[in-house]
Order: structure tokens, then sequence, then C-alpha cells
């Protein structure tokens, strides 16, 4: 049932995640956009692959897909029905309410459209972990690139029903300018403050600032305090222009 969730950093500021099942040792990657670290990474974790999952589309999530499933021969590659058309060939299409199996584990699929239109996101209650790709990121959200304001308020409405103690586990390290803008547009928000003095800490040590807790994110995330979509589309707006 106990799932566990590692980042593995790649590229410039992403994180792929490196899950395993405590209780059969089953494996998976999410978001394998850079084949040699990953590789080295289910290597040193001893050298079992069962799932690959895919978030969204883009390069910097599923970029060398085919060269980790060419290492992990029979491992199985799974992503949203959606973007089928656009996304590594699949073994699983997924959609809202699907699950998926990771050994003993089973994670629930969430459709978070907003950032690209087909992104899902995985949430394993054995944990409780959440892969949010780039819907929702610590004290951030993804860029609204295909879809709008309200698509994104939905998608971070779910998110935001899970249980507090679930780790969020996002696809990029951008805590600390995210915690910059988050201090601009709520100056006064103490979770907030605490967690930016974290963050700052971590980064100066060289350390990840991910993953966060859901109860945290409730606290200081400037676009889940927002309390409806105009409010939303607000400080999404300021953020991109910040
Ligand atoms: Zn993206
Ligand atoms: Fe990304």
């Amino acid at each position: 049932m106990a799932v566990t969730a590692q980042p593995v950093p790649i590229l410039k500021d992403n994180y792929a995640w490196l899950l395993k099942d405590t209780e059969t040792g089953a494996t998976a990657i999410v978001d394998p956009a850079e084949g040699a670290p990953i590789v080295a990474a289910l290597e040193a974790a001893g050298g079992r692959l069962d799932l690959i999952l895919l978030t969204h589309h883009h390069g910097d999530h599923i970029a060398d897909t085919d060269v980790v499933r060419a290492r992990f021969p029979g491992c199985k590659v799974v992503g949203a029905a959606a973007d089928a058309h656009r996304l590594p060939k699949l073994d699983q299409a997924v959609k809202e309410g699907d699950t998926v199996t990771l050994g003993s584990a089973t994670g629930r699929v969430i459709d978070t459209p907003g950032h690209t239109r087909g992104q899902i996101n995985f949430f394993f209650p054995g944990g409780p972990i959440l892969l949010s790709g780039d819907t929702l990121f610590s004290l951030g959200c993804g860029r609204l690139i295909e879809g709008n304001a309200e698509e994104m308020f939905g998608s971070l409405s779910k998110l935001a029903a899970l249980p507090d103690d679930t780790l969020v586990c996002c696809g990029h390290e951008y805590t600390e300018s995210n915690a910059k803008f988050a201090l601009s547009v709520d100056p006064g928000n103490a979770a907030l403050q605490a967690r930016a003095k974290e963050v700052t800490a971590l980064r100066a040590a060289g350390k990840s600032t991910i993953p966060s807790r859901m109860g945290e994110e409730k606290r200081a995330n400037p676009f889940l305090l927002a309390k409806d979509v105009a409010a939303l589309a607000d400080v999404r707006g300021k953020k991109d222009r910040f």
C-alpha cells in the first residue's frame, strides 16, 4: 500500500519522480524527459521499472520516454487519452477517475486542465502522494498556455480537496521565485513568510524545496488562496507580469 517518492533533478530545473511500492518493490518514473540521470537513479534503486507516468505533452516532461522505455523493456507507459496524439506511444490511455497499478498500490488519475488541455495528475492515497506536473507548484501554478482561468480554478479546487498531509511532487524547482511573487501579493501571510524563509535556507544549502505538503500550500500558495475564478485570473495575470 505504501508508496515513496524521490525527486530526480533533470534538465535545468525539472524534477522527474521515482515512485516505489514498498511492499513489492514495483517502481515507476514520472515525466522522464532526460534519460541518463533517470536510468542512473533507477539502477541505483534496484534496476526495475514497471510504469512510466506522463503528466503532459511538453518536451521537458516527455522527451526521453522512449530512451527509458528501451532500457527497461516491459514497462508500461501511461498518459492522457485526450493527448494520445501528441504523447509517446501509450500502453494505457487514461482519464479522470481511472486508476494505475504500481505493485500493490493504486493511483488515481485526476484531469487538471489549465496549463495544457490534456494535463493529468496522479494521486496515490498510500503516500499520500500527488504528482502535480505543471498544474500545482510549491507557492505557484502552471502558466495558462492552452487552458483558461476557469479550467485552472477547477483543477486547483480538486487538488485542494486532497488530504492536507499529501506530498506535492511537482515538475519544477520554481519555489524561490514563486515565493518572491507570493510575498508581493500577500505580504502579511504568516504561513507564507515561514515557507519563504525555509525555502531561502534550503536553496542556500543547495537543497530541493520539493515535495511540500498540501496543507502548507493551502495556507501559503496565492493560487490556492484565490477564492474564485476572477481572483485566480487576477493573481495569474500579476504573476505573468511580475
Ligand atoms: Zn509544461
Ligand atoms: Fe514543465
